[in-house]
């Protein structure tokens, strides 16, 4: 096989930035090289996502750009992977005729293989099982080491909670967890490669272990990975609040290395309408929740997901999602308005929000939580936090960015040799999304 130029442009979430790495590191170890732009690349790879129907939308428009490319140069091999991919299949290849590969999101091992065919062969290629060969799936996850202070580990694939509004189930496939043993294998060869910090990814990891059943549960996964030598800062994301046990709050007390965040999406203010997305929690058990959390750990940080304008909601039921906001006061939130996505059971749902007043909910929504943040980061004005240097800072010339264990950015004079080093951080100035900083001692 000849050495190729290859860009991959990923759209969506953790999930998809992960995979993306995943496929890079594959890509280079058959002894092709990652390039910063399509207009150099011999193989341009989109991995997309279906969550949104702008998400899709922006596949097709970003497309039509690369066809461009292709006239110029009809060699150039165009893939698509991750969930629209998955979801639309040969269908990608209609609405997009000059695409030559569609792979699904368990089919990413094959890639290089894929490529290869389209190349020998100039044929078009489409591969996308879900249950093409978990094995050689999870020997990829395992093999592809993270860059830098902080790697993901993919912890499970799928989900089986099948919310109303959700393409999740349809396009990632049936909840699968990978082997405990693999995994902690997995983090120690990381440690090895310099990675202090792993964030455990699933789309529901509360519920690892169970599918298939006679794996360890994810606490003590959790425990497990955090006693990996090197490993100092452990994170995790998505947990789902019907799934969030007593024992998995406990480790955020009792487990050194478990950072004090956790992303908890609760979607809706209102019991109907969280009834109606089949999140099968209340308000009041969300609530419970935030209270054990903070009571257990009262430094932890919160974080969100809201959706406004799912079909039916009233105007009392956004006014309870504000409520909600003013009671817990998240860190953070990711708000979205209501995307119908076809084949899932809110696509049937016949009383749409009508988009303007879905776009006046977000809104209000959105500078709602522009206050909490600023409220929750203004807390930290005047205290010493250790800060994970990951960098250089966007900010200016001598300095350099970090994180918290709450996951907050502060931006601090420092030396970019800090990287992968905790320094005490004495937090200046806060905004929005970032604060300011000194350091207060030597990095450790
Ligand atoms: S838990 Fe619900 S929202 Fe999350 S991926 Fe699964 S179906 Fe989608």
């Amino acid at each position: 096989m000849d050495n190729l130029r290859f860009y991959i442009q990923t759209f969506g979430c953790q999930m998809n930035d992960h995979d993306s790495a995943v496929l890079a590191r594959l890509l280079e170890e058959q002894g092709h090289l990652e390039v910063e732009t399509a207009e150099g690349a011999d193989v341009i790879l989109l991995n997309t996502c279906a969550i949104r129907e702008r998400a899709e939308q922006k596949v097709y428009s970003q497309l039509g750009r690369y066809r461009f490319l292709k006239e110029k140069r009809p060699e150039i091999v165009l893939g698509v992977g991750g969930c629209v991919a998955q979801g639309e299949g040969r269908k990608v290849l209609r609405r997009a005729p000059y695409v030559d590969l569609v792979f699904g999101t368990r089919t990413l091992h094959r890639v290089p293989e894929l490529v290869e065919a389209v190349r020998s062969g100039r044929r078009q290629v489409v591969a996308t099982a879900l249950d093409d060969d978990p094995v050689a799936l999870a020997t990829l996850y395992a093999h592809a080491a993270g860059r830098g202070p902080r790697a993901y580990v993919t912890v499970m694939q799928g989900c089986d909670n099948y919310c109303a509004y959700c393409v999740v189930p349809y396009v990632r496939g049936r909840e699968l967890s990978r082997p405990a043993d693999e995994l902690v294998e997995e983090v120690r060869r990381l440690a090895a490669e310099g990675v202090v910090e792993v964030t455990l990814l699933g789309q529901n990891v509360n519920s690892y272990g169970q599918k298939p059943p006679g794996e360890v549960d994810f606490p003590s996964l959790l425990r497990h990975v955090a006693a990996v030598d090197g490993i100092r800062r452990v994170r995790f994301t998505t947990s789902h609040p019907k799934d969030l046990s007593d024992d998995l709050i406990r480790a955020f007390a009792e487990v050194p290395g478990v950072m004090p965040h956790i992303h908890l999406p609760v979607q809706s203010g209102a019991d109907r309408v969280l009834t109606a997305m089949n999140r099968r929690y209340t308000v009041a058990h969300y609530l419970g929740l935030v209270e054990r959390l903070r009571r257990l750990r009262p430094d932890i940080a919160l974080t969100s997901d809201l959706i406004v304008g799912f079909p039916g909601e009233t105007d009392a039921e956004f006014e309870a999602t504000l409520a909600l906001m003013e009671q817990v006061v998240f860190d953070g939130l990711f708000s979205f308005k209501y995307s119908l996505r076809p084949g899932t059971r809110a696509a049937e749902l016949t009383d749409p929000v009508p988009e303007a007043v879905k776009e006046e909910r977000l809104a209000r929504l959105q500078r709602l939580q522009g206050e909490h943040s600023l409220r929750r980061n203004r807390a930290m004005e005047g205290q010493v936090f250790s800060v994970l240097v990951e960098g250089g800072s966007k900010v200016g010339d001598g300095q350099v960015m970090g994180r918290t264990p709450q996951n907050k950015i502060v931006n601090f004079a420092g030396e970019v040799a800090w990287r992968a080093r905790e320094v005490p951080v004495r937090v200046t100035a806060a905004a929005v999304n970032s604060s300011r900083g000194e350091a207060v001692g030597p990095a450790g």
